[in-house]
């Protein structure tokens, strides 16, 4: 085995441990600069950025792992599978790509090809060139509209594709974005583009937790309050509350464990 296996082997084998926090408990009314609220991608960005700036930061994350959304799960299959995010997007400009070549991940091009079923059979050469063309003029319409910064809906934009419409906009909005054409915008997705995708072989979200090793995180620690009615703010978590300068929340709008995130996102 070679030196580069080893290590691939070494970092799998490092990102199926449990995420262990460097601060198992948040400590009972204390005292910081910022509390970060939710431990995936944004709040362990924010926080890094935060401590950067030499700022006292504690950061909150309800469950017992970091990466919310972005996690590589090693027990439904056996191998890496990444339970949520899992293209690396944007292409040369996206960040994860440098610590993982630097780190020993496995980083690849994504496959760019759809298998397109009509009922119980997979489309013919026809229909595949049919779908082909009615995506690509609709996203050279999306394009279009982003590229000369028309902060538009799809909806506004999109030509009328005829019998491949409703399979293109499935594909382009539900699919991708996860949104109805009317429930994005064309300069947002302009600008969230540019490149090809990647894989990471051990997982986006291992790579993720890798690049957040050194971010001290409590761990199952729900922010169940954040009060901002007096001079700065104060968190309540069940072992305590945190007064502070700032608060950062993060928490997805999808909410953990369903209520208590609601409850933060009110005070916002
Ligand atoms: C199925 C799926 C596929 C995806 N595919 C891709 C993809 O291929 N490429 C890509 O770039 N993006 C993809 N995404 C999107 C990407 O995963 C998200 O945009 C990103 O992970 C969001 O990060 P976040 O930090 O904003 O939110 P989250 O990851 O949701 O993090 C919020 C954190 O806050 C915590 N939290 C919530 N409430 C509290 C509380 N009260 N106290 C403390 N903590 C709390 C949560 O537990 C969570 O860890 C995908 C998403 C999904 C769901």
């Amino acid at each position: 085995m070679t030196a580069v296996q080893t290590c691939r082997r070494l970092l799998a084998g490092l990102a199926a441990l449990p995420t262990v926090s460097l601060v198992p408990d948040a400590r009972a009314d204390s005292e910081t600069d910022v509390v970060v609220i939710g431990a995936g991608a944004a709040g362990l960005a924010a926080s890094r950025e935060l401590r950067r700036n030499q700022l006292r930061v504690t950061t909150l994350e309800a469950r017992n792992r970091i990466g919310g959304r972005a996690y590589t799960d090693h027990e439904i299959f056996g191998v890496p599978y990444d339970t949520g995010a899992h293209w690396l997007q944007g292409g040369n400009r996206n960040p994860f790509l440098r610590s993982a070549e630097r780190d020993g991940f496995t980083v690849y091009p994504a496959p760019d090809n759809e298998i397109v079923y009509i009922g119980k059979r997979e489309a013919t050469d026809a229909e595949y060139a049919a779908f082909d063309l009615a995506r690509r003029t609709t996203l050279a319409a999306i394009s279009a509209a982003g590229r000369r910064g028309r902060d538009v809906s799809p909806a506004e934009v999109v030509p009328d594709t005829g019998e491949w419409h409703d399979l293109v906009h499935f594909s382009i909005g539900p699919y991708e974005e996860g949104k109805d054409y009317d429930g994005f915008s064309c300069l947002d997705w302009w600008e969230s583009g540019g490149g090809a995708d990647r894989y990471c072989r051990e997982g986006y979200g291992a790579l993720l937790a890798h690049s957040a090793r050194d971010i001290p995180v409590h761990l199952s620690t729900p922010a169940t309050t954040v009060d901002w009615s007096g001079n700065g703010v104060v968190v309540s978590t069940e072992s305590g509350s945190i007064r502070a300068h700032a608060c950062l929340v993060t928490a997805s709008t999808g909410g953990w464990p369903p209520g208590r995130s609601a409850s933060i996102l009110s005070y916002l």
